[in-house]
């Protein structure tokens, strides 16, 4: 079975969406292998998203993505990577809201930045943030 990286963004914890989102992913057939709860720091955060380090967004997605707990979890099913991203929905949550009235970033997203969960967009991203966050103790 395929594994991927989803992320609860500081919004969603704060949102108190952590259990809703919980049963939708388990509603969808994925089993959550690997969770935890915590409070990222700018350098694991800059790390994490560097590929979009010279974005005019960055500074902004730094601050939003250490402004409170996020709780990472490892979901896996066939196709998780492709399935996750279909069920979160576009990256802008009000683009959501309009397109994918079902989707996760539609019911707990706000906006553009703030749109509740991270989903792996390729087998390779998957195998990187999960090692990232699950299988290196120094980089979280
Ligand atoms: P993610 O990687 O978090 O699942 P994504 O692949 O849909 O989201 P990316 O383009 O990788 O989106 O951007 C990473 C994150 O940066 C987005 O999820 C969002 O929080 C933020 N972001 C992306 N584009 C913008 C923008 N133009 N303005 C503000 N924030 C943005």
């Amino acid at each position: 079975k395929e594994k991927t990286l989803a992320i609860i963004k500081p919004d969603g914890v704060n949102g108190n969406y952590v259990d809703v989102i919980k049963k939708t992913i388990l509603g969808s057939s994925f089993s959550i292998t690997q969770e935890m709860q915590l409070q990222l720091n700018v350098n694991t955060v800059k790390s994490f998203y560097a590929e979009h380090a010279s974005k005019s967004f960055f500074s902004g997605l730094v601050q939003y993505m250490t402004s409170g707990p996020v709780v990472i979890m490892v979901l896996e099913k066939e196709n998780a990577i492709a399935d996750w991203r279909a069920l979160i929905g576009p990256t802008d949550a009000n683009i959501a809201k309009v397109t994918h009235p079902k989707s996760v970033r539609a019911f707990c997203g706000l906006d553009l930045q703030r749109n509740c969960v991270h989903g792996s967009d390729s087998p390779q991203s998957a195998a990187r943030e999960i090692s990232f966050f699950f299988e290196k103790s120094s980089s979280a």
